[in-house]
C-alpha cells in the first residue's frame, strides 16, 4: 500500500478538472479525484485536557462552510488515513445543528450572528434580528470590558463572517456600510480582503457609490494600514487594518497566508494585559463547496488548519486561552467515496453547489473546553462562549 507513491512526499495532486455545475448535469456527476498520502509523515501530538481555570483569551476559528467530509478530505490529502489535522489533535468534539430563524438551511450571515449574538436571525442578517434590533456581539461586549479584539479573514473583512462580530445591518450585501461601521466599532486588528469598500469611487478598483476615503480615517483613528505581506510581518502598531486584496485574497499562492495573518493578530492583541479575544475565518473552504471544486477545498483547509497550528501553539503555551473552531454550515453535501486499488486515490462527491443543514464539527482546546462536549444549537455555543468570558448579560439588545 506504501510502494507506489513513495515519491509522494509531496502530495500528488490528480486533477480531473471538473467543476461542472451546469443544472442540467445529475447529482453526483461531477467527481474530483483527490490523491491520498501513503507515506510516513509526522502528525502532531493530541492535546491533553488542561486543568480548568480563568479564561483569559478567547480565540474562536469559523471554517466556512466546513463539515467533516471538508476536514476528513483534508487530512487523508495532507496526513493520510491513519494521521492527523492540527485540528484534530483537539481533545474536545461536539456538533452544531445550524439552522436560521428562517431556514434550515442557513447562510453565513445568520450562522455568524448566532455565534456572535447567541441569537438565531434571518439569513443574510448581519448582528440584526428579524424585529429590526441590533443584537449586541461578544466582540463588542468584550471590547467594552477593555479586552483587545480582532477579526482575521480569507475573505473580504466586510464579508458575512467578519461582519457579523462588528457590525449591524439588515443585508449583508450593504458592504460599503460594513466598512465604515468597522471603523466605529473600533476593534483593535481587522485583517484580510475587501480593499475595495475602503477607498473613494473616483479611485481604480474601488467597488463604492460615494467619495469616502476610509483608509486615512482608520490612519486618524490609530491604525497602522498594511497592504502587502512584507508590511503585514512588519508591523508595530497596537492597532491594525491590513488589506491585502479586493474581495478574498487569492486561493492559490496566498500571501500573506491565513496562519501569518493570525500570527500577527494574536501577538498584536496578545501584548496588553486585559486578555483578548479574536475571531479567525477560512472563508474560501466555503468557496471550494460552492464550486464543487474538490482541490479549492483541500488548498483551504491546508490553509486553515496552518493558522489552527499557530493558535494552538500559543494556546498551549499560554496556558488562559480558550479555542473552539467549528463552522457556520456544511457547503457542497461533500463526501468521500471509491478508493482506487492502492488506496492512493478518493473520489469526492458533492451533492450540491449550496449549502447544507447537517450539523457541523465543533472541536475545542483550553480551560473549560470539556464544555464543549455534545449536541448544541449553534446560539448555545455563542451564548456559553460568552458566559466563559464573564458575560452576564447575553443574548443583549443594543440600546
Ligand atoms: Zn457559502
Amino acid at each position: 500500500m506504501k510502494s507506489t507513491f513513495t515519491l509522494a512526499l509531496l502530495v500528488l495532486f490528480t486533477f480531473s478538472g471538473c467543476s461542472n455545475t451546469e443544472p442540467e448535469e445529475p447529482l453526483n456527476d461531477d467527481t474530483t479525484r483527490i490523491s491520498v498520502n501513503t507515506s510516513d509523515i509526522k502528525t502532531p501530538e493530541k492535546l491533553p485536557l488542561v486543568k480548568d481555570r480563568k479564561i483569559k483569551n478567547l480565540i474562536f476559528m469559523i471554517g466556512d462552510g466546513t463539515g467533516i467530509a471538508q476536514l476528513y478530505s483534508g487530512q487523508l490529502n495532507l496526513a493520510g488515513a491513519a494521521g492527523r489535522l492540527n485540528v484534530q489533535t483537539m481533545p474536545v468534539t461536539g456538533l452544531v445543528k445550524t439552522y436560521s430563524a428562517d431556514n434550515l438551511i442557513t447562510d453565513s450571515a445568520a450562522g455568524a450572528t448566532a455565534y456572535s449574538c447567541g441569537q438565531k436571525t434571518d439569513n443574510g442578517m448581519i448582528a440584526y434580528l428579524p424585529d429590526g434590533t441590533h443584537c449586541k456581539t461578544i466582540l463588542e461586549i468584550l471590547k467594552e470590558k477593555g479586552l483587545a479584539t480582532g477579526l482575521v479573514s480569507t475573505s473580504g473583512i466586510t464579508h458575512a463572517t467578519p461582519a457579523s462580530f462588528a457590525t449591524h445591518v439588515e443585508s449583508r450585501n450593504n458592504y460599503s456600510e460594513i466598512a465604515e461601521q468597522l471603523l466605529v466599532t473600533n476593534a483593535d486588528v481587522y485583517l484580510g480582503g475587501g480593499f475595495e469598500y475602503f477607498i473613494p469611487m473616483e479611485e481604480e478598483g474601488s467597488a463604492r457609490k460615494d467619495d469616502k476615503n476610509l483608509i486615512p480615517k482608520f490612519e486618524a483613528a490609530g491604525y497602522e494600514y498594511l497592504s502587502s505581506t512584507e508590511e503585514l510581518i512588519n508591523a508595530t502598531g497596537d492597532k491594525l487594518l491590513g488589506l491585502f486584496a479586493p474581495g478574498g485574497l487569492p486561493s492559490e499562492n496566498r500571501t500573506p497566508t491565513l496562519a501569518e495573518m493570525t500570527e500577527v493578530a494574536v501577538n498584536t492583541l496578545s501584548s496588553g494585559d486585559n486578555g483578548f479575544y479574536l475571531m479567525v475565518e477560512g472563508s474560501q473552504i466555503d468557496w471550494g463547496g460552492h464550486a464543487n471544486d474538490a482541490q479549492y477545498v483541500l488548498r483551504e483547509v491546508r490553509d486553515f488548519d496552518d493558522a489552527i497550528k499557530v493558535v494552538l501553539d500559543f494556546a498551549k503555551e499560554d496556558g488562559e486561552t480558550l479555542v473552539v473552531i467549528t463552522a457556520d454550515h456544511e457547503t457542497g453535501g461533500m463526501t468521500i467515496q471509491e478508493a482506487n486499488e492502492d488506496n492512493s486515490e478518493m473520489s469526492i462527491y458533492w451533492t450540491t453547489d449550496h449549502h447544507t443543514g447537517v450539523p457541523v464539527p465543533l472541536m475545542a482546546y483550553g480551560p473549560h473546553a470539556i464544555e464543549f462536549t455534545g449536541w448544541f444549537e449553534n446560539t448555545e455555543v455563542g451564548i456559553k462562549m460568552a458566559r466563559l468570558m464573564g458575560i452576564e448579560e447575553f443574548p443583549a439588545i443594543n440600546e
